[in-house]
């Protein structure tokens, strides 16, 4: 692949920083220059709005017909499915992730695309009529208006397409801030989205630091809405600042899921998705599943098939097809992954599997971790509570069922859970104690387009996907309708 320089894409077209500084990707992998990216100020996010707000007051969006939009959103996933290999190279060069995951998440982007296209047909309300015959209501939704997209590294591509059709078959216009690590896919897709034929403005993409530009489009009084996909810390202050203007904020958080294995699951089942489960996207995933929970009965056997597994595991560069783990994101997040494998062995924690940087061969200019696993792992332990956001596994065992859900929901977080048992009674009760936006079932990470996500707790709030994930972006109006002839209230003021 070659270098790749980048503008802003502001009002259909490439605009240079005004600034005119930019900021370098260096490959987590390998430390070569990967690309450049506009460094954005205020100048630059103030253009960028004035755009979106001028398309969103002309009607150019919000007044074309559901059908036309969603004609619009299915061309846009064909070119996705078109370009899948390009964008896929983009996407795991400057992540450091494995380009066969990448490749599945441009097409599993598109396929979220359909779905929101699907749903920019059927925006619809309800009409109240029995209120008596001389009276009708109406409860309609309307386009929020401007929205901006704040998008984290993990996945630059799936956590935009969570917000970004949604917004746009709802009929609003958006400003979208990709990671300044990270901003390729999202300048790649806005190129796309020209190209489908989407108007000059509908999609605006200004890249560089969270702090000046992401700021900058939170405060913005253009701005209706705020759509926030990143790490706890930042999203507190997102909803903090949002809060002087009342701007609307839905936040996508950081999370530490369990996996609950039962000593009835089909194990051999539990040990491929438990182990997929923390590996994927080098753990560099929201819904990672961090916290093993194992009925103690099953645990040392199912720990040493684990760990057996986990060591076939292949570490690699990011473009070569084999690679099932690749880098970490940058070498300050490397040094934290570490850091928190130390406070493990310190709070005493067993460590049984990896546990430390690798360097043989072509790994030696990268940041990689290989698969960790920690036994004898106690809910005090800071690595059983805190997002490490690495391939880092803790493993704690229990003997009741209510032991299991009291441990899984024992975490200021709630995004995503999972459970292993073939006893149908069991898998239904325990799902509904687990306090997270998304329980899986004898399955890990898998879901459908249809299905809301979102988190409880701290994991933060509002829906993405499913029929919520449009609704985010919908305003709800009522209106009153008096039929016919209207009794005066103030009969006594009559002329
Ligand atoms: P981050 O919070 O550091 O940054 C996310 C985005 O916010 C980036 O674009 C960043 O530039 C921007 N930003 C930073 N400071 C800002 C500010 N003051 N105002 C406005 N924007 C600002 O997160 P990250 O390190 O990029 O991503 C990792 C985090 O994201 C993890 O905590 C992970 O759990 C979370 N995450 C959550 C989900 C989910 O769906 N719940 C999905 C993926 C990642």
């Amino acid at each position: 692949m070659t270098f790749r320089t980048y503008q802003h894409w502001i009002n259909g077209a490439e605009q240079a920083p005004a600034s005119q500084a930019y900021i370098e990707r260096v490959s987590p992998a390998h430390g070569g220059l990967l690309a450049k990216f506009a460094s954005g100020n205020e100048h630059d996010v103030d253009a960028a709005v004035a755009q979106a707000k001028a398309l969103h007051t002309s009607g150019a969006w919000q007044s074309v017909p559901g059908s036309e939009r969603a004609k619009l959103l299915t061309r846009l996933a064909d070119l996705m499915e078109r370009d899948a290999d390009r964008l896929a190279v983009i996407e795991a060069e400057e992540v450091g992730k494995p380009i066969a995951y990448a490749k599945g998440e441009v097409l599993w982007s598109a396929e979220l695309t359909r779905f929101a296209a699907s749903l920019a047909w059927q925006i619809k309300g309800e009409a109240y009529t029995h209120l008596g015959d001389d009276k009708l209501g109406l409860v309609t939704r309307e386009a929020r208006g401007v929205v901006g997209l704040i998008v984290p590294w993990n996945f630059p591509l799936v956590c935009l397409f969570q917000k970004l059709p949604y917004a746009l078959a709802a009929g609003c216009p958006v400003v979208i801030k990709p990671s300044e690590l990270t901003s390729g896919s999202a300048l790649e897709i806005a190129r796309l989205a020209a190209e489908a034929g989407f108007p000059a403005g509908l999609i605006n993409v200004v890249t560089g630091r969270g702090a000046v530009v992401g700021e900058r489009l939170t405060r913005h009084p253009d701005v209706s809405m705020i759509s926030f996909t990143g790490s706890t810390r930042v999203g507190k202050q997102i909803a903090a600042t949002a809060a002087a203007d009342l701007t609307r904020v839905a936040l996508e958080l950081g999370g530490k899921a369990a996996n609950v294995v039962f000593a009835d699951a089909d194990l051999e089942a539990a040990l491929d998705g438990v182990l997929f489960g923390v590996i994927l996207n080098q753990g560099e995933e929201c819904v990672a599943g961090t916290r093993l929970l194992i009925e103690a009965s099953v645990a040392d056997e199912f720990v040493s098939k684990l760990v057996a597994r986990a060591n076939k595991v292949v570490v690699g560069l990011p473009l070569d097809e084999k690679t099932q783990i690749g880098a970490l994101i940058h070498a300050q997040h490397l040094e934290s992954v570490l850091s928190y494998i130390d406070i493990g062995k310190q709070q005493g924690a067993r460590l049984v599997c990896g546990g430390e940087r690798l360097t043989d061969g072509e790994l030696g200019e990268g940041y990689f971790v290989g698969p960790t696993i920690f036994t004898e792992v106690q809910p005090h332990h800071r690595i059983f509570r805190e997002e490490i956001f690495g391939p880092v596994l803790t493993v704690t065992t229990f003997t009741t069922v209510e032991q299991a859900i009291s441990l899984a929901n024992d975490t200021d977080y709630g995004l995503g859970n999972g459970l292993w048992t073939k006893d149908v009674d069991k898998a239904l009760q325990v799902s509904q104690k687990l306090q997270s936006g998304t329980v899986f079932v004898n399955t890990y990470l898998e879901t459908a387009p249809q299905l809301p996500f979102g988190g409880f707790k701290q994991s933060g709030y509002g829906r993405e996907n499913g029929v919520d994930g449009l609704h985010e972006f919908l305003e709800v109006k009522s209106t009153f309708i008096k039929l016919g002839a209207r009794s005066p209230l103030l009969p006594n003021t009559l002329g």
